[in-house]
């Protein structure tokens, strides 16, 4: 697969996966959200706190997302979008235990405790909660019926959207050397350049030619410089994955540095010759 991109100048994944490698990214991720949810199910029940809840959303659909994207890595999967349905498996997994955790909590506090596994058990629990509401803002008027159904959406949404978008950004991120059979994970920053002053340089890096970075000498001008950020295989030459983007510094009307990146491009192919010479630029 990667010898028919070759001539493509940007970096695509393969797509390529084992079975044992989507068990692994899978099993993980699912064991991850199903240990995430149950907290956060009984988090969001003791707690107060509304702004706690909310981290704790964003914080259960993004560890069930990081975990995919652990399973992904240890298991090879070179395919974003399966990494991202992963991901929404995994979210769904971790929904389901927070709802189980949550019925625990609240049940745990009145007269029996119950762990209620099944779906259908659980989906006749929100249905009644939905009528009668037991929870709210202010506590003598709960919150049910359509608002209520309207937070389990937004709710849902976070952790099974969050962990598909955790899992295929970060895979989407990484390049895998398909050569060694390993990712592409040393990382090298090189020198800050200056800034074109032609813009055949940048045209040229769309196309895929850094023959014009070459050119630029290592230093900044008026705060604003090129930086290049390379990761490489490790174990052989010839994946080398550029990511290049226009660093612009300024201060505030406070005194305060200001940064602002824009990427020109990413994913770029380097030949091991082009890498060489731009390691070399530092001796400029
Ligand atoms: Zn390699």
């Amino acid at each position: 697969m990667q010898m028919k991109n070759m001539n493509d100048p940007f970096y695509r994944h393969s797509g390529r996966f084992g079975p044992v490698g989507m068990m692994i990214m899978l099993g993980l991720g699912a064991a991850s959200g199903i240990v995430s949810g149950a907290i956060y199910g009984a988090l969001i029940y003791w707690s107060p706190i509304i702004y706690l809840n909310l981290i704790g959303t964003i914080g259960a659909g993004f560890a069930t997302g990081g975990a995919v994207y652990l399973g992904a890595v240890i298991g090879k999967v070179r395919s974003p979008i399966f990494c991202g349905l992963g991901g929404v498996i995994a979210g769904c997994a971790a929904l389901w235990a927070a709802w189980v955790g949550w019925i625990y909590a609240y049940s745990a506090h009145g007269d029996t405790a119950v762990i209620l596994l099944k779906p259908c058990y659980i989906w006749n629990t929100m249905a009644a909660i939905g009528r009668e509401g037991v929870w709210g803002f202010v506590s003598s008027n709960p919150v049910k019926g359509l608002e209520l159904y309207g937070i389990w959406i937004v709710e849902a949404v976070t952790i099974v959207g969050g962990a598909a978008y955790i899992a295929y950004v970060r895979v989407l991120g990484k390049p895998f050397c398909e050569r060694c059979r390993r990712w592409a994970g040393k990382k090298t920053t090189l020198p800050e350049l200056r800034p074109p002053q032609n813009a055949r340089v940048l045209d040229g890096l769309l196309t895929g030619d850094v023959s014009g970075i070459l050119t630029l000498g290592c230093g900044r001008e008026g705060g604003v410089h090129i930086q290049v950020e390379v990761r490489g295989c490790g174990t052989c030459d010839e994946t080398h994955i550029a990511n290049i983007s226009v660093v612009a510094e300024s201060i505030d009307k406070k005194g305060n540095t200001e940064t602002k990146t824009t990427h020109l491009v990413k994913n770029l192919r380097l030949s091991a010759a082009d890498y060489q010479a731009l390691l070399e630029l530092k001796g400029f």
